[in-house]
Order: structure tokens, then C-alpha cells, then sequence
């Protein structure tokens, strides 16, 4: 999924003017994408003059961060070696699940050709 570099994005607008399904709108000068409404064209990447549109991959570690901390927020509620134990074996079980629906997904999505 796309999004906007803020750091990067100038305001010019073209993505607006480009953006097949209206899903770029802006804020304070800078271009924001609805995820609602984006239906991953890709035109974004291609036409941005600042390279400000960005590819999801980039967020990789920032959002095994936010899974980190998450687990860790949720470890501090456990004081036992035992509690805190058995809690990220629940815990490693829901990303399991996460990666069996992906894998599962990623093959239905062959059958889509
Ligand atoms: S084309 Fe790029 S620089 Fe111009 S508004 Fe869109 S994201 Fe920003
Ligand atoms: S990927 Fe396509 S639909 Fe989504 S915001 Fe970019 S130009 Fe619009």
C-alpha cells in the first residue's frame, strides 16, 4: 500500500491530478492517500517528481517496532516467569495465525488469475 513522505512531498499536486480514483486529497500542503479508496495502481510511485509516494515494504521495521512494544506493554501485565511464559506462547500463536492467513490469502489470490 502507498504512502506519503511527508518529508519529501512538496505540494505540487500532480498526484491529485493523476490518481485514477480521486484517493489523494491534501492536507497542510502536503498530499495524504485515503486507503479506503486507493486501489493500488501504483500511478502515485510512478509520477511523484519528489519520490514522496513510498512502498509499504519501507515500513517493515517500523511496524515490527509497533509489534514489539505491543507484546512488551502486554508482557509487563504478567509477574511470574511462569505467567509471562505461557503469555508469549499465546502471544507467538496469534502471529502464527497471522502468517497462515497471509500464506493462505497469497494462495487464493493465484487462484484469482
Ligand atoms: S506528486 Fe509527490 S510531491 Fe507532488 S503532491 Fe503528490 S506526493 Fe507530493
Ligand atoms: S496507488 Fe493509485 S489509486 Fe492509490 S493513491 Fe496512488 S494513484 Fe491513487
Amino acid at each position: 500500500m502507498p504512502w506519503i513522505d511527508k518529508n519529501r512531498c512538496d505540494g505540487c499536486e500532480i498526484c491529485i491530478e493523476e490518481c485514477p480514483v480521486g484517493a489523494i486529497f491534501m492536507i497542510e500542503g502536503k498530499a495524504e492517500i485515503d486507503m479506503e479508496n486507493c486501489i493500488r495502481c501504483g500511478t502515485c510511485h510512478k509520477i511523484c517528481p519528489q519520490n514522496a509516494s513510498r512502498h509499504d515494504s519501507e515500513k517493515i521495521p517500523e511496524e515490527i517496532e509497533e509489534n514489539i512494544n505491543w507484546v512488551k506493554n502486554l508482557l509487563a501485565h504478567y509477574e511470574t516467569e511462569k505467567e509471562r511464559e505461557a503469555f508469549l506462547k499465546r502471544i507467538k500463536k496469534h502471529f502464527q495465525k497471522e502468517i497462515k492467513v497471509n500464506e493462505k490469502t497469497l494462495e487464493k489470490i493465484e487462484d484469482l488469475l
